[in-house]
């Protein structure tokens, strides 16, 4: 079982981009918070603070009293979203970024001879620096190298912060037993009382406990797969596609019209298409609903109808086919009001599982939807845009959380 994957995660993330574009900030105790308010919560902190036992999630009186000197700063998402994209332009140059997992959290995978240790870590090194010369100095992340993501992942937790570790295939799995329980990533604090139950108490034990020992304590497969991954087993075939990709939208009064509504709609089916090519995924159907206002009904007490569509792309992920389905399905709608649109990929599968378009035309299509991801990741979410798109272009509303960043062309993703 070869490496096969390198794992970035950013220090402090927020913290260090405060303390990158705050000089007066550097070597302090810094939290930033969402507002300035002792009643908040702080949403990260620097390594200064974090010694003072200071945490996301740590209210913020209660920080003040662990550290009088703590300096709150209120978040610029703005700022962490733009350098978010700085970082994988820079992790692009050593390496390209596979998955982005988070706002700070991003992995590749090792081909061929880079799955050499030397080699592995080699990149990790200049990873390293691109971020530090396209950052800065304040900006380091912790780097971990394993035989599978998950175990990458474990490895960047174990140095912090500026860590670099490998989890080589004959460390398994003594290299994990130093941590605890709750250290590994999707064991929480309701699981680990399950794991204990069926006398799991330890790493150790959960590595060398069967799988049908694990199978039981998950009470599903998933044990199956805790077992795998924890021998280092590359689980990246076993990918389960998600039953539908849909984005819906409430419209804006200024937006219950003609124009101003099949805009907003041509907006989520290059949402959706982009998101479908982002998982990784391709689509046999694509559905619309409307939800109607109706004026006469709303007088006898019924508010609203509705209407639905469904047609047939023939295993697509590109945005021109999905907008033309799109299209297609509204001019065939019936009249009224639109207050509410939805537009949803079903009967997906995975890219990989799929042999390929049929139709050199239908390659074309699918070359142009890859550039176009390329041009909006490299330039912002909406420096392309269908020209029809251009009306609804900031009707989507962007949501930021860690596990949910406002990303290329896909401003506000829905799990
Ligand atoms: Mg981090």
């Amino acid at each position: 079982m070869p490496l096969s994957t390198i794992y970035i995660d950013m220090n402090s993330y927020f913290a260090s981009i405060e303390q990158q574009a705050h000089p007066e900030l550097r070597g302090k105790p810094v939290a930033v918070v969402p507002l300035l308010s002792d009643a908040t919560c702080c949403i990260a902190a620097s390594y200064e603070a974090k010694r003072f036992g200071i945490r996301t999630g740590t209210n913020v009186g209660e920080a003040k009293r662990l550290c009088p000197g703590l300096i709150c700063v209120t978040g610029n998402f703005e700022l962490y979203v733009q350098q978010h994209h700085q970082i994988i332009a820079a992790i692009d140059t050593q390496i390209p970024v596979q998955g982005v997992h988070s706002i700070d959290e991003m992995s590749a995978r090792l081909m061929g001879d880079e799955k050499e240790p030397a080699k592995a870590i080699a990149i990790a090194k200049g990873i390293k620096k691109a971020i530090r010369e396209k950052i800065g100095a304040y900006a380091t992340c912790s780097i971990g190298i394993a035989p599978n993501r998950f175990l990458a992942k474990i490895a960047a937790d174990m140095h912090k912060p500026d860590g670099l570790t490998v989890i080589e295939p004959h460390e398994l799995p003594h290299k994990l037993f130093t941590l605890d329980l709750i250290d590994l990533p999707g064991i929480g604090r309701k699981m680990k009382p399950r794991l204990e139950a069926a006398g799991i108490t330890s790493v150790e034990i959960l590595c060398t406990a069967d799988e049908d020992t694990l199978a039981k304590a998950w009470g599903s497969i998933v044990g199956r797969e805790w077992y795998m991954r924890l021998r280092g087993h590359d689980a990246k075939e076993v990918k389960i596609p998600p039953r539908t990709i849909g984005h819906s939208h409430v419209l804006g009064m200024e937006r219950r019209n003609e124009e101003g509504a099949r805009a907003v709609g041509i907006r989520l089916a290059n949402k959706v298409a982009a998101r479908a090519r982002h998982l990784g995924y391709i689509a046999e159907h694509l559905s619309l609903f409307i939800r109607y206002r109706d004026p006469i009904r709303a007088l006898q007490r019924e508010g609203t109808k509705s209407w639905d569509a469904r047609l047939a792309l023939g295993a697509v992920n590109d945005t021109t086919t999905i907008v033309n389905a799109f299209t297609q399905m509204w001019s065939r709608r019936p009249p009224g009001v639109p207050v509410q649109l939805g537009v949803t990929l079903t009967d997906l599968t995975t890219t990989e599982a799929y042999v390929g378009p049929l139709f050199t035309e239908q390659n074309k299509l699918a070359d142009l939807s890859k550039a176009m991801d390329a041009i909006s990741r490299k330039f912002g979410a909406d420096a392309i845009y269908q020209a029809s798109m251009q009306e609804a272009k900031k009707s989507a509303p962007r949501r930021i959380a860690f596990g949910n960043i406002p990303d290329l062309d896909l401003p506000d993703i829905q799990s």
